[in-house]
């Protein structure tokens, strides 16, 4: 069952049936455990490609799959970096480290993310942003509106004395669907008009800069991210053969170029002719450091569960 059905539905005659509920929740599990062990993985010197593999592999030992490469963004980068294979790069001294990590069972995904200040200079930004995380998650209820997280968001992080990183949000998620149609915005401003839904899936995510950064991120460098944007099967080799295998592994879902190095010509190829997207790092716009906090959470027709 496709939850996509439930999120366009106009009424809501569906629901998660149990299964797919113990998928949701042991999906947030993992991510919850594997999460609370980042930290110390993450210090002075510690290798970005040997914390990404840690990340995945920790996912893999309790049961689910990454739902996206773990992303190791640092300092200005806010998000959509993983290692790319024999990746040199290390935590830098003093940096801000941002893992932000996915698993998927059976394409029921959880999203979260812990952000890791090596040394003390941002550990307040970081609260910024998890207070503002605190907050957002209370708003997710069913019947509430989606356009209060943008102010409730803001407010929290300016009132702590920093900014809030205005074209970065949060999503809702669909099966195999990491960022579906609906955005959360985590400012003020626009506002959507819609109302949270029973059974849906939803990512809240704010982020936090410098007061005196621009408080945007604007594109920059590939990410070693790539995913399938279009779904036709080629008919010449070696992208055929490519294509159906990235398709068998991955569905639509984002994975990273190095879980793909055997096939890497044939990537290339795809990325060319762009059936393949790769995604550019996101990097703050006066290259201020950022801090972010993310959770998921599921509505039933009752509650809101955050499930990492
Ligand atoms: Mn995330
Ligand atoms: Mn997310």
């Amino acid at each position: 069952m496709h939850l996509a059905q439930f999120a366009q539905a106009e009424s809501w005659f569906g629901l998660f049936d149990e299964e797919e509920m113990e998928k949701l929740l042991l999906a947030g599990k993992i991510a919850r455990a594997v999460r609370q062990a980042v930290p110390r993985m993450v210090f002075q010197g510690a290798s970005v490609l040997g914390i990404c593999e840690w990340v995945e592999s920790e996912i893999a030992r309790m049961g689910g799959s990454p739902a996206f490469p773990c992303n190791v963004s640092i300092n200005e980068v806010g998000a959509h970096y993983t290692s790319p294979t024999s990746d040199t790069t290390v935590v830098p001294d003093g940096a801000l480290v941002k893992v932000d990590l996915g698993v998927h069972i059976d394409g029921f995904i959880a999203d979260t993310a812990v952000t890791v200040s090596v040394g003390s200079e941002f550990e307040d930004m970081i609260k910024a942003a998890e207070l503002a995380l605190e907050r957002g998650v209370q708003a997710v209820r069913v019947g509430g509106k989606i356009g209060d997280v943008g102010p409730l968001v803001e407010k929290t992080i300016r009132s702590m004395g920093y900014k809030p990183i205005r074209n970065l949000t949060g999503h809702q998620i669909e099966q195999y669907t990491i960022h579906s149609g609906l955005s959360i915005p985590n400012v003020s401003g626009s506002e959507p008009t819609g109302k949270f839904q029973p059974w849906s899936v939803y990512a809240i995510e704010p982020f936090a800069t410098l007061p005196r950064a621009i408080g945007e991120v604007k594109e920059g460098a590939p990410g070693n991210i790539l995913h399938l944007v279009k779904l036709k099967r080629p008919k010449t080799e070696p992208q055929k053969g490519a294509y159906e295998e990235i398709y068998r592994r991955f569905r639509t879902l984002p994975f990273a170029k190095r879980w793909v190095a055997g096939i890497g010509e044939a990537v290339s190829k795809l990325l060319a002719e762009k059936v393949l997207y790769e995604y550019p790092v996101l990097v703050e716009a006066s290259g201020m450091p950022i801090a972010q906090a993310e959770h998921t959470v599921v509505t039933t027709d009752k509650e809101s569960i955050v499930t990492t």
